[in-house]
């Protein structure tokens, strides 16, 4: 008998909707347990327990709200273990990998820790004759979030860890591929003393989706996920007036220039382009050495190192990566390899037909790498999101600069170089929303905020940090004046715009 995923509405497991999703031991290649795939009447439910809770959480003191994230903080590096065997067991990312998913979630969680400071408004003194004007940010009610299957804890806890110390109830539509460790976080807020309906999880496919577009109590739908749902979610959101930021997917290019470490650049890009089986909106799936001299140093480095790849279990710890998500996406890389094949490229490593023993059913895939990849192939301007690695020689800096800024994909790049200068020149020309330099995965720490450009990003306002307290709050400015107590007989009020000046 298959265990079966219910939804988390207001403090309790909930067991409704008929229709259900499967959910994948990607190392076996099995079903292991069954998602309920809810309707519109179970997103009332949640809605209404969220309508009912927030207005006393709103009216609680930001440093209260504040309390119950230290105390989830400490829940979950307790439960940090059980947190990781179970994301990589619905997900397939070795276990050291989804610790990471589980901590880069939790800072955010810490500076939700600090929402006060963040809530802090503006004020002027003396702004006119007796006036004084101020300014504060207030909830904006319900927000809901859509998630990805690549990082079920992270992303979800960048999400519910603002809204929540924001003072607003949320709502969680996570993947419906690794649906699990999300139930077991809401949990865990309970436990740390968040009152029921304030986080809610509620599964499902697009039926839910749609039904939480739509909804007219919900304010602002924060998504993460592939482009072309982002672009949908941010036009169908905003047409109903909700506020809505949605994170789409990338193509990270890394830029080795001649005077870069090479072997350093070999440890990066071994990790960044194959960790988590290239599973990361913030991996490297594209390397442009600079100049043919470069490249062909580069390759003869980096070929035995992605043959030294141990692809293996995620309970391995000697493995770099464990298997991806599921069959379809397995077939979905494996046709790109093909592609980029046909389209001309030189496939040097193959990662198909890869088995691991005793796994055969497994979705692994080996290490791919390509050369002579060429910007005009489809298979470099699509996400691919697998362990595939494409090299494009550049003749120059100039076009290294040029190829991921006019790359439909904004998200992250990377430059590798000793030198400042060019450094500089490429972080400031570069039409891309998340730099690195000499960092291969630059996902900004959760105190400055994330966000993609052009076809990764969708709406202005970035993830987490300054950002995301503005996403989930509203401004709002009061101008007041406290007359002294006497009538002042030449105040008869005015019939033009106040100026104070
Ligand atoms: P996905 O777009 O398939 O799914 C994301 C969410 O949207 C899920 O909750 C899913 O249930 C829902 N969804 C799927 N199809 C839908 C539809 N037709 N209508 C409405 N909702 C739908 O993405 P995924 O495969 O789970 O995740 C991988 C993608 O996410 C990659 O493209 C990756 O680059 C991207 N990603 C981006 C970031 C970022 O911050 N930019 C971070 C992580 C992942």
């Amino acid at each position: 008998m298959l265990r079966t995923i219910d939804h988390f509405i207001g403090g309790s497991t909930f067991a409704s909707g008929e229709r259900q999703g499967d959910v994948f031991d990607p190392n076996q290649g099995q079903v292991q347990a069954n998602v309920r795939f809810g309707t519109a009447a179970d997103l009332q439910k949640a809605v209404d327990s969220a309508k009912a809770a927030q207005p006393a959480w709103a009216a609680t003191n930001p440093q209260r709200r504040a309390r119950i994230m230290f105390r989830f903080r400490e829940l979950v590096e307790k439960n940090m273990d059980d947190l990781a065997r179970l994301l990589s067991s619905e997900h397939g990312k070795v276990l050291a990998d989804a610790r990471g998913d589980v901590l880069r979630g939790l800072e955010v969680i810490e500076y939700a820790c600090g929402i006060p400071q963040a809530l802090k408004g503006e004020y002027t003194q003396g702004a006119g004759p007796g006036i004084d004007v101020y300014s504060m940010r207030q909830p904006l009610g319900i927000g809901a979030g859509i998630t990805p299957f690549n990082f079920p804890a992270m992303i979800p806890m960048w999400m519910f860890g603002m809204a929540i110390g924001c003072g607003n109830a949320f709502i969680l539509k996570p993947s419906e591929r690794d649906p699990s460790v999300p139930n077991r976080l809401a949990e865990l807020m309970k436990e740390a003393g968040l009152p029921d309906g304030i986080l809610n999880v509620i599964h499902g496919d697009k039926e839910m989706v749609d039904a939480i577009l739509d909804h007219p109590d919900i304010a602002a739908v924060s998504f993460v996920g592939s482009s072309d749902i982002a672009q949908y979610i941010y036009s169908r959101g905003t047409s109903h007036g909700k506020r809505v930021q949605a994170m789409g997917g990338a193509k990270n290019h890394g830029i080795v220039m001649p005077d870069a470490d090479l072997d350093q650049v070999v440890n990066d890009l071994a990790g960044a382009a194959f960790g988590s089986a290239g599973e990361r909106c913030m991996a490297l799936p594209v390397v442009v050495p600079v100049g043919d001299e470069t490249a062909d140093r580069l390759r003869e480095k980096l070929i035995p190192a992605i043959q030294a790849l141990r692809i293996g279990v995620s309970t391995d710890p000697e493995a770099h990566y464990g298997p991806v998500v599921s069959k379809a996406h397995k077939e979905r890389i494996e046709h790109y390899i093909q592609m980029g094949i046909d389209e001309g490229g030189e496939l040097v490593v193959d990662g198909r037909g890869f088995k691991l023993q005793g796994h055969e059913e497994g979705f692994f895939i080996g290490p791919t790498f390509f050369d002579h990849v060429k910007p005009s192939f489809e298979s470099y301007r699509d996400e691919i999101f697998g362990p595939v690695l494409q090299m494009v020689r550049a003749k120059d800096f100039d076009e290294a600069v040029r190829l991921p800024s006019q790359h439909q994909y904004g998200n992250g790049v990377a430059i590798f170089t000793r030198n400042g200068h060019a450094a500089r020149e490429f972080t400031a020309r570069v039409n891309v929303g998340m730099v690195g330099v000499n960092v291969p995965i630059p996902v900004p720490v959760s105190y400055h905020s994330f966000g993609g450009w052009k076809r990764s990003g969708f709406g202005d306002i970035g993830q987490y940090g300054q950002e995301g307290m503005r996403f989930w709050t509203k401004n709002k400015v009061v101008t007041q004046r406290w007359p002294d107590g006497f009538v002042d007989a030449g105040d008869k009020g005015a019939f033009h715009i106040p100026t104070f000046g």
